[in-house]
């Protein structure tokens, strides 16, 4: 989206986006996710603002409607489709500690638990338009095992620290529809172990600062970014305050 108006400051820019597009398709303010994008040198809020986890129909009712705009703001939706993301999710269960020697054990069980799985395996090997047409089902297959990486990341879950593994892959298919089946296949993985527990796939994340989601707002590596004028962790639960305030009056 391009937006002129708001006042200036980002969050204030930030609380009249999310307000007017809930209320023009009549959905919770706080069900949709709105980046916070950097703001520019002088302060003043950024232009392009990414809204995005909309239902698609009324994404599209959005754009369709070319110009959306409040007492405060005004909003000229442009469509944007998301590229697909090697990042498939967290598995978090594991008793692995964050070392190198720990990810390459959760690599490796990640990695068998994937291959002894006969849908994501036969999924993989019928859907690999990415690697080209001259690559066999088998040859698919051996590139996307091959291409599993894993990097821990430490949450902190009841006070105790668990160290989570987030898992990447090399995407075998540019298939929007295909690519979201295949990661819910992930979601069905439960890695049970003799030895480090049982993991399976968390719920992703949503960070409010950049916005990823493979890490929480607390561990954002965005804010620690030399020249990073954006909103910090010390500073984005405030920041958020106005909106929250104003939803309420
Ligand atoms: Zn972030």
């Amino acid at each position: 989206m391009t937006v002129s108006g708001g006042n200036g400051a980002v969050m204030k820019t930030h609380g009249l986006i999310r307000d007017l597009i809930s209320s023009f398709i009549n959905i919770d303010p706080a069900s949709f996710t709105l980046g916070t994008p950097p703001t520019a040198d002088d302060g003043t809020s950024p232009s392009l603002w990414l809204a995005t986890d909309i239902p698609a129909h009324l994404a599209q009712h959005i754009v369709d409607n070319h110009i959306i705009s409040s007492n405060g703001i005004t909003v000229f939706p442009l469509p944007y489709s998301m590229p697909n993301l090697s990042f498939v999710g967290i598995f978090a269960g594991f008793t692995l500690p964050d070392t190198d020697a720990g990810a390459d054990a959760a690599r490796d069980l990640l990695r068998t638990v994937i291959a002894n799985n006969s849908k994501i395996c036969t999924f993989v090997q019928t859907h690999r338009d990415a690697f080209g047409p001259q690559i066999s089902a088998d040859q698919a297959l051996t590139i996307f095992l091959d291409s599993i990486t894993v990097q821990g990341i430490v949450l902190l879950v009841n006070d105790t620290k668990t160290v989570a593994w987030r898992l990447r892959v090399t995407l075998p298919t540019d298939d929007h529809l295909a690519w979201g089946h295949l990661r819910r296949l992930f979601g069905k993985l439960q890695v049970m172990t003799a030895l480090y527990g049982t993991a399976c796939l968390q719920r992703t994340f949503r960070c409010r600062i950049c916005p990823g989601i493979d890490h929480p707002t607390p561990l954002c590596p965005l804010p620690s970014l030399p020249g990073w004028l954006g909103p910090t962790h010390a500073t984005i639960a405030a920041l958020l305050r106005p909106r929250l305030r104003s939803r309420c009056a």
